[in-house]
C-alpha cells in the first residue's frame, strides 16, 4: 500500500473561500479580516459582541505518553471535528499555531496528518498571519527597553546580574542559548550575560494565550517580572513603561485566526505556548469565541495527559472558567508497545504481549482523567501497520477497566474513519454527565500543589526540592502569588521525571530543581529535570529536504 504525503493531500484540498467558512459559524464578511483567500482573523469588536451567548460543548483531545513521533492528537482533533460535521453537527476545532523550530527540525508540522489536516498547511506551518512575529517583537521590545534603561543611568536600580528577561526568536538555534550582550565599548552598554529562548517559550506567548481581551492582555504584560534589584525586590514591565507599546504590537495577534480542515470544517488556529514551561494549549480567546459560535468545539492539549491535560484543566480551564463535556484519550498501538518495553527500532513488528503490558500507561491516564469528573473515551488512532490482534488487545484492556475504546481511521479515511468516535462523543457531551472540578484548590500552598500533582497524577511517592526552592516558594507566597496554579515542566515521555521510565511507574521521586514565576501569565513553573527553552536542530534537520519545486510549490514539509 502506498499513501500520499501530507503535503500532497493538502495541496489537493478543495478549499472554500474563508467567507464561506465564517458563514458556517455566523461570522459575516464584515467581521472577518482576510489574510489572502483562505485565512482570516476574527474581528475584536465581533468577539466582544458575543458576550452573553450560551456556550457549545467543549471536547478535549489528549493522549498517552507518546513516542517521539507524536501519537496523533492534532490529527485526531481534526478528524473528530470533521466526524462531528459529517454527522450533521455544527463543529469547530481549536489548535495551536506552529513554530518554525520543530518544522525545520525533527518533528515536522502541526496541522495534523493524512486525511485529517488543517489547510493551508504550508502557511499554517510557516509565517501564517504573523502572530509569532508580533509576539517576538513585543518580547524583544521589552528586552531592548531593559538594556536601554540601564544604559541611560538605571533609575530603577536594576541589578544587571539579575535580569531574568531574555530575548526570543522563532528558530531552533543552540548557539544563542547563552551569550554575552553589550560588548564593544561604552556606547554599546555594559556587558552582561544574556541569551535567547524560542518564541513559543516567551511569557508573552503564554499571556496572549490566557488573556481574555486587550485590557487583560495589557494588565498581564505589565505584571511581567523582568529583573530584580540588589535588595531582590522585583522590577516589572510596567515599571519600564513597556506594556502599552507591547499591547499595540500584539493588537492584531490577539484576534483568532480562522482556517478550515480538508473537509471544510472551521478551524481556529491561534497561539502556541510551549507545553513544558508554559501550559501548551491554544488561546483562551479562540476557544471562548469558538464555544460561542459552534455547538461542539474540539481542542487539543500538548504532550501526554499527565502534562497537557493536567495543565489544560488546572490552568486554562480554571482561569478561563471553561469546563470540558468529554475527554478523548488518544492511544496508538505503537505507543503501547513502546510503553510495554519495545525498542523504537522494533515498533513495526507485531507484539501483542507488549501492547497489553504497555496498556498500563493508558489505564493510568484514563483513571487520572476520570478523577476530574469528566467522561473519557479512548480513541485508538489506527496505523495501517497495526494488526487486528494488537488492536483487540487495547480494546480488551480498556473494556476491562469499564471504559470504551473506539477505533479511528481518520488519518486514512477522513471523517469516514472517525464517525463512530464522533457519534459517541456527541452522545456523551449531550448527556451532560460531566461535572468538572480542578485537581486542587487555589488555597493550597505552592509546594502542596506540586505535591498534589506529583502524587495524584504521576503516582510519585515524594517531591524533593533544595532549600532555596522551598524558600523561593514561600517568598512568592508572602508577596501575594500563593493562589496561582503551578505549571509543571518535566519530560513528556514518562509519568516520572526520568524519560526512560515508561509504562505506569509508582513510588518514584519528583525532583523540583528550579522554580520560576510567570507573574503575567499567572502561574509558577516547577522545573523537574532538564528542560530546554531553546532547542537545537538535529544532525540532519528537516530543513535540508525543504525547497520549492518547478511549479513553485513547497516540498518537504510534513
Ligand atoms: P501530536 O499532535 O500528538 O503531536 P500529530 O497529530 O501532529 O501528533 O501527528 C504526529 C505525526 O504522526 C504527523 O506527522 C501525522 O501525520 C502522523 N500520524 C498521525 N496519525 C497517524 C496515523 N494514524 N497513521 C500514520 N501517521 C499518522
Ligand atoms: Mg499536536
Amino acid at each position: 500500500m502506498s499513501f500520499k504525503s501530507d503535503i500532497e493531500i493538502a495541496r489537493e484540498a478543495e478549499k472554500q473561500p474563508i467567507q464561506h467558512i465564517g458563514a458556517k459559524l455566523g461570522i459575516g464578511p464584515e467581521d472577518l479580516i482576510p489574510y489572502g483567500h483562505d485565512k482570516a482573523k476574527v474581528g475584536q469588536a465581533f468577539i466582544k459582541g458575543l458576550e452573553g451567548r450560551t456556550d457549545g460543548k467543549l471536547i478535549l483531545v489528549t493522549a498517552v505518553n507518546p513516542t517521539p513521533a507524536g501519537e496523533g492528537k492534532t490529527t485526531t482533533t481534526v478528524g473528530l471535528g470533521d466526524g462531528l460535521a459529517a454527522i450533521g453537527k455544527q463543529a469547530a476545532i481549536c489548535i495551536r499555531e506552529a513554530s518554525l523550530g520543530p518544522c525545520f527540525g525533527m518533528k515536522g508540522g502541526a496541522a495534523g496528518g493524512g486525511r485529517a489536516q488543517v489547510v493551508p498547511m504550508e502557511e499554517m506551518n510557516l509565517h501564517f498571519t504573523g502572530d509569532f512575529h508580533a509576539i517576538t517583537s513585543a518580547h524583544n521590545l521589552l528586552a531592548a527597553m531593559i538594556d536601554n534603561h540601564i544604559y541611560w543611568g538605571n533609575d530603577l536600580d536594576i541589578d544587571d546580574r539579575r535580569v531574568t528577561w531574555r530575548r526570543v526568536m522563532d528558530m531552533n538555534d543552540r548557539a544563542l542559548r547563552d551569550i554575552v550582550v553589550g560588548l564593544g565599548g561604552v556606547s554599546n552598554g555594559s556587558p552582561r550575560q544574556g541569551g535567547f529562548d524560542i518564541t513559543v517559550a516567551s511569557e508573552v506567548m503564554a499571556i496572549l494565550c490566557l488573556a481574555t481581551d486587550l485590557d487583560d492582555l495589557q494588565r498581564r504584560l505589565g505584571d511581567i517580572i523582568v529583573a530584580y534589584r540588589r535588595d531582590k525586590s522585583p522590577i516589572t514591565c510596567r515599571d519600564l513603561k513597556a506594556d502599552g507599546a507591547m499591547t499595540v504590537l500584539l493588537k492584531d495577534a490577539m484576534q483568532p485566526n480562522l482556517v478550515q480542515t480538508l473537509e471544510n470544517t472551521p478551524a481556529f488556529v491561534h497561539g502556541g505556548p510551549f507545553a513544558n514551561i508554559a501550559h501548551g494549549c491554544n488561546s483562551v480567546i479562540a476557544t471562548r469565541t469558538a464555544l460561542k459560535l459552534a455547538d461542539y468545539v474540539v481542542t487539543e492539549a500538548g504532550f501526554g495527559a499527565d502534562l497537557g491535560a493536567e495543565k489544560f484543566l488546572d490552568i486554562k480551564c480554571r482561569k478561563a472558567g471553561l469546563a470540558p463535556a468529554c475527554v478523548v484519550l488518544v492511544a496508538t498501538v505503537r505507543s503501547m508497545k513502546m510503553n510495554g518495553g519495545v525498542a523504537k527500532a522494533d515498533l513495526g513488528a507485531e507484539n501483542v504481549a507488549a501492547v497489553t503490558a504497555g496498556c498500563a500507561n493508558l489505564g493510568r491516564h484514563l483513571q487520572n482523567l476520570q478523577g476530574y469528573g469528566v467522561p473519557v473515551v479512548v480513541a485508538i488512532n489506527h496505523f495501517v501497520t497495526d494488526t487486528d490482534a494488537e488492536i483487540d488487545a487495547v480494546r480488551d484492556y480498556v473494556a476491562n477497566l469499564g471504559a470504551e475504546a473506539i477505533l479511528c481511521r481518520h488519518w486514512e479515511l477522513g471523517s469516514d474513519g472517525s464517525r463512530d468516535l464522533a457519534v459517541r462523543v456527541a452522545e456523551i457531551a449531550d448527556s451532560g454527565v460531566a461535572d468538572f472540578a480542578p485537581l486542587y484548590g487555589d488555597e493550597l500552598s505552592l509546594f502542596d500543589k506540586i505535591e498534589c500533582i506529583a502524587k495524584r497524577i504521576y503516582h510519585a511517592a515524594e517531591v524533593t526540592a533544595p532549600p532555596q526552592v522551598l524558600a523561593q516558594l514561600r517568598e512568592w507566597e508572602a508577596a501575594g502569588y500563593g493562589a496561582l496554579p503551578v505549571c509543571m515542566a518535566k519530560t513528556q515521555y514518562s509519568f516520572s521525571a526520568d524519560p526512560t521510565l515508561l509504562g505506569a511507574p509508582e513510588g518514584h521521586s519528583i525532583p523540583v530543581r528550579e522554580v520560576r514565576l510567570s507573574a503575567g501569565a499567572g502561574f509558577v513553573v516547577a522545573i523537574c529535570g532538564e528542560i530546554m527553552t531553546m532547542p537545537g536542530l538535529p544532525r540532519t534537520p528537516a530543513a535540508e529536504a525543504i525547497g520549492l519545486n518547478d511549479l513553485g510549490q513547497i516540498e518537504g514539509l510534513f
